[in-house]
């Protein structure tokens, strides 16, 4: 009994971000506002993150639902490793996208 009461305080505890280091709940975007993408010819480009409720799908943002995966507010950056962020170069998932070499704060090298 108590190790299943343990188990379920691990579960409610907001995981933290590896890349902003806040937790991950509603009204917390991530920091890191754009991602470093290698395109044909490897050319690098930086570009801005696609925020939640911008993806080709709904995923709650229009019911006002945070987002299933980091948490956050429609409007606001999801947190690298999300499942729902998208690519904004092709548009598929960004987590395993081939383009995404690195997510990064505006202006910051690579
Ligand atoms: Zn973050
Ligand atoms: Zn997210
Ligand atoms: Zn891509």
């Amino acid at each position: 009994m108590r190790l299943i009461e343990t188990i379920a305080a691990v579960c409610r505890r907001p995981s933290r971000c590896p890349a902003c280091q806040q937790r991950m709940r509603p009204g917390y975007e991530c920091t890191r506002s754009h991602v470093v993408l290698r395109l044909e010819f490897g050319a690098e480009r930086q570009l801005p993150r696609v925020r939640y409720g911008n993806e080709r799908r709904d995923f709650g943002a229009g019911n006002g639902l945070p987002c299933p995966d980091c948490k956050v507010n429609a409007g606001e950056l999801h947190h690298p490793g999300c499942d729902v962020e998208r690519c904004p170069h092709c548009g598929v998932q960004s987590y395993g996208c081939e383009h995404i070499l690195a997510t990064v704060e505006c202006g910051s090298g690579r």
